[in-house]
Order: C-alpha cells, then sequence, then structure tokens
C-alpha cells in the first residue's frame, strides 16, 4: 500500500507511548507499566529506548487520567535525563482511546518547535514493551520507503489452534500465514487519525491501530520484529525481561 508520493526516509517519527492501562496482575500493587524491572519502573525503560534513536524528535507519553502521582513518583525522578519526553496526555477507557487522545493532542497543539502542524509520521508504542532496540527502530523507520503504514510483528513459529470455549479444538490454522503483532507500529499520521475517527464513528474497537486500517481496505506491512520485545504481561514475561535487561548491561 503506497498512496502519497516517495518520502524523505530521513523524516522524523515521534512516538505515542500507551501508558494508560490499570493491570494489576502483578500482586496489585501498581499498573504494571510502574513495576521495576533492573531497579527502574518498566515505563522508564521504554521511554529511554526510544529516547536514543536520532529520527525520533520526541516522545508522548499517555497515562491514566488518575495516574499524575504515579507518573510523578516513578518517572518524574528521570526526566532530566529523558528531554525528549513530553508531559504526558491522560488517557481514555481503552488502548485505542488513548492512542485516539494522543493523536488528537498533536493536531491541535504539536509541540514540534514553530510547528503548527501535526507531525508527517507518528510511531505508536505499548509502554509495557520495554525492550525496543535501536536495530528494531531502524528496520521500521527505513521501511516507511515501502509503505504508509509499518508494525512490527514475529513470524508465528508453533502451530496454531482455534480452540472452542469449551478448550476442544476447531481447527489448525495455516502457520505460514500467521505473523504475531508487536508495537511499534508506524504510520503516515493523517492515515492513522482518519483510520481512528472512522472507527470512533462506527463504535468498532480493535486491538491494534493497524486493524483500524485493515477494516478499511488498507493493508499495512509487517517489519520483522524482535523476539525480546516482549509484552509484559504476566509476571514471566517480566522475569524474562529482567534476564534480557542484564544481558544488555553486563
Ligand atoms: O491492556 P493491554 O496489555 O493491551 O495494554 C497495552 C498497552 O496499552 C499498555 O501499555 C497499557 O498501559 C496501554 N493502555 C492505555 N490505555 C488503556 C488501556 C491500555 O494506554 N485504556
Amino acid at each position: 500500500m503506497k498512496i502519497i508520493e516517495p518520502i524523505d526516509e530521513r523524516s522524523l517519527c515521534p512516538m505515542i507511548v500507551v501508558a494508560a492501562g490499570q493491570g494489576h496482575r502483578f500482586g496489585g500493587e501498581r499498573p504494571k507499566q510502574y513495576i521495576e524491572l533492573g531497579g527502574k519502573p518498566i515505563l522508564y525503560h521504554t521511554l529511554a529506548h526510544l529516547h536514543g534513536t536520532p529520527l525520533i524528535p520526541y516522545i508522548l507519553p499517555v497515562i491514566a487520567p488518575d495516574g499524575k502521582e504515579l507518573w510523578e513518583e516513578w518517572i518524574g525522578p528521570h526526566l532530566s535525563t529523558l528531554p525528549k519526553v513530553l508531559p504526558p496526555v491522560l488517557g481514555g477507557v481503552e488502548r485505542q482511546d488513548s492512542v485516539y487522545l494522543a493523536l488528537k493532542r498533536l493536531q491541535s497543539d504539536s509541540p514540534e518547535e514553530g510547528m503548527n502542524t501535526p507531525p508527517e509520521w507518528i510511531g505508536i508504542h505499548d509502554g509495557v514493551r520495554p525492550l525496543v532496540y535501536p536495530s528494531l527502530l531502524a528496520r521500521l523507520l527505513d521501511a516507511r520507503k515501502e509503505s504508509d503504514a509499518l508494525i512490527a510483528a514475529i513470524p508465528a513459529q508453533d502451530t496454531v489452534k482455534q480452540v472452542n470455549a469449551e478448550g476442544a479444538i476447531e481447527k489448525t490454522l495455516d502457520r505460514s500465514t500467521l505473523w504475531l503483532a508487536q508495537t511499534p507500529q508506524i504510520f503516515r499520521y493523517r492515515l492513522i487519525m482518519d483510520a481512528h475517527e472512522q472507527a470512533r464513528r462506527d463504535h468498532y474497537t480493535g486491538t491494534d491501530d493497524a486493524s483500524l486500517l485493515e477494516r478499511l481496505g488498507i493493508q499495512p506491512k509487517v517489519v520483522t520484529g524482535d523476539a525480546r520485545n516482549l509484552k509484559i504481561t504476566r509476571p514471566e514475561e517480566r522475569h524474562l525481561a529482567e534476564f534480557l535487561l542484564q544481558q544488555e548491561i553486563s
């Protein structure tokens, strides 16, 4: 899919980082993005990893409407080392609402100095995927010459079964065509904003941003993701991420 003229490969791509979820699956002390990994909150690692990529000019975090105190307590002390991180936007009930509110914020009041229009490109990343490495970001940003919508994804390696509510297998899916979607997902700003607005009009909620384009007949492209780019949902993933982070700094 390619709808606009060839892009300047060097063009910048700000990132929205959604961290407005209330997930308490680690024992209920606080939402998972503020749980520590190697002594610092998961969300700090996410922001710090994105921060290192020069083509990302700024990062717009989205936090829970009642999450200002947590942000100040857990991320506040690190902000002096993260100058590209803007003041957070308050998110919504669903992840999709949180992304939309951030997209809207960029439309009305672009934080890029001297600009009063939204960015040409925008990336969207889950705050609970802390191990987002420069190699993956470079692959995604480079692939902008091929498409206006790109997502990190991993080809399925396990055999995938479709299972009904009783736990019985209904069928085995063709693994060769299946990919597991990750974030970052990057888009021409206008394309994804229009798709979000259409989804809102239709009361449609998808589980990622790319699906909002797919339903309109637009086909985002996959870029090979990174197995280390885990979405931390359960304690197992946290332990794995802790190990990988240790490898990184040792
Ligand atoms: O809930 P799930 O694991 O799908 O969340 C993925 C990401 O979306 C997390 O980083 C979470 O904080 C974020 N999220 C959000 N606003 C919501 C729900 C989830 O920003 N209302």
